[in-house]
């Protein structure tokens, strides 16, 4: 295929000689769990994003997993609190929250953001909701004035799912006055899975958090329930990041910014070039790095999405759908989350998006060829 949807040996390539010698370092350490390689990381993740914990853990799934089980096991959160959470997100983010015994209050998003908004979020507010998921979907940051108000005026827990979008960074400050994506709220989420902005060679994920209550709960509940070994005050899991993945990482970190500023190049390329009547390009950033751009996502009028996929796939062009189903018509939440206001947009959107290629792995240049070829269809 001449224009593949993701290369991930083509996005790692620059970083080839570095990773090779940091795995290296770990074989050649004899440390294979913990140790300096995952301390270092998460003073780099600490650093970057302005906070005073940060977690490895083993997935951004578990990052979340983690956050609400702690706060469960702090007394901030009970079981059967709601919480409020984008209808349009993968459904790792709602797993999370049925898994710590809540329940999801599922909103729906703005058309054109494709995230939530404060209006929104007001239409499914209530009394019992204690918190709320902001999902940066697709790499743009949801935070806003009024999302914050929001926040502080019903004193909900704001818990980002930064997944995709490492390095995002919000004109409008945090609760605790940071910037960026995952230090906004109270608690933030990240994935390193593979295919995200910083990916590792496998699964890997961390917490972020300005509360060192919940930090400290969140380790010792990633590492069996244990504070001090052999001594458990949790029933706990095993879900660590291996130091292997932490040495990977922190080749790839420092990079963050360059790798989004990349996306950005070929997300303007593309919102430059496409001109399509029955094409929607999503709306472009206020600044450099509201949107981090995980993925590019166009939306398909007034013709069949599947069929305008097949004629690109024609064409050499890979593309992909974020998501075709989404969470509530899942076969797994079919009847456990039938309790929900319409979802319009999120149904919509599901039927008529399309990712285009972003990665590092496709140049300004095929953005641009690709775009033409979509004007053709
Ligand atoms: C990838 C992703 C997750 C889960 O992260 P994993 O590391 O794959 O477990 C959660 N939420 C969103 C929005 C994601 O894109």
């Amino acid at each position: 295929m001449k224009y593949p949807f993701l290369d991930l040996e083509k996005v790692n390539r620059p970083y080839m000689d570095l990773l090779h010698q940091a795995a290296l370092d770990v074989i050649s350490s004899g440390r294979y769990i913990g140790g300096g390689q995952v301390e270092e990381f998460e003073q780099m993740l600490r650093q970057m994003h302005s906070v005073d914990h940060a977690v490895g853990v083993s997935n951004g799934l578990d990052a979340l997993r983690l956050i609400l089980r702690a706060y469960i096991i702090n007394g901030d959160l009970k079981p059967g609190d709601q919480v409020i959470v984008p209808a349009n997100t993968y459904i790792a983010t709602i797993l999370a929250i049925t898994d710590a015994s809540l329940v999801p209050v599922l909103a729906d998003v703005d058309l054109r953001t494709m995230n939530l908004s404060a209006a929104t979020i007001e239409q499914v507010l209530n009394p019992r909701v204690k918190a709320i998921m902001l999902v940066h979907l697709y790499g743009r940051v949801a935070w806003d004035e009024d999302i914050r108000q929001i926040i502080s005026t019903n004193g909900l827990i704001a818990i980002e799912d930064c997944a995709q979008a490492i390095g995002g960074r919000s004109a409008v400050e945090g609760l605790h006055g940071a910037h960026h994506a995952g230090a906004l709220g109270h608690a933030g989420a990240l994935s390193f899975y593979p295919t995200k902005n910083v990916g590792a060679l496998g699964d890997a994920g961390a917490v972020l958090t300005h509360d060192a209550r919940l930090a400290k709960t969140i380790r010792a509940l990633a590492n069996y329930g244990s504070d001090i070994r052999y001594h458990n005050i949790y029933q706990g899991f095993n879900c660590r990041l291996d130091p292997i993945q932490a040495a990977f990482l922190k080749v790839k970190l420092p990079f963050a910014d360059r790798e989004n500023a990349d996306r950005h190049q070929r997300a303007m390329a593309y919102s430059h070039t496409i001109s399509h009547p029955d094409i929607v390009t999503p709306v472009m950033s206020q600044t450099l790095v509201d949107n981090v751009w995980h993925q590019y996502v166009i939306r398909i009028t007034n013709r069949d999405r599947d069929y305008f996929r097949r004629q690109l796939l024609e064409n050499g062009v890979g593309t992909d759908v974020h998501y075709p189903v989404p969470p509530h018509m899942q076969p797994c939440y079919k009847i456990r989350l039938s309790n929900h206001i319409p979802l319009p947009n999120t149904e919509r959107l599901s039927a008529e998006v399309v990712s285009l290629p972003i990665s590092t792995g496709t140049t300004v240049a095929q953005a641009v060829e690709i775009s033409n070829i979509i004007n053709t269809l």
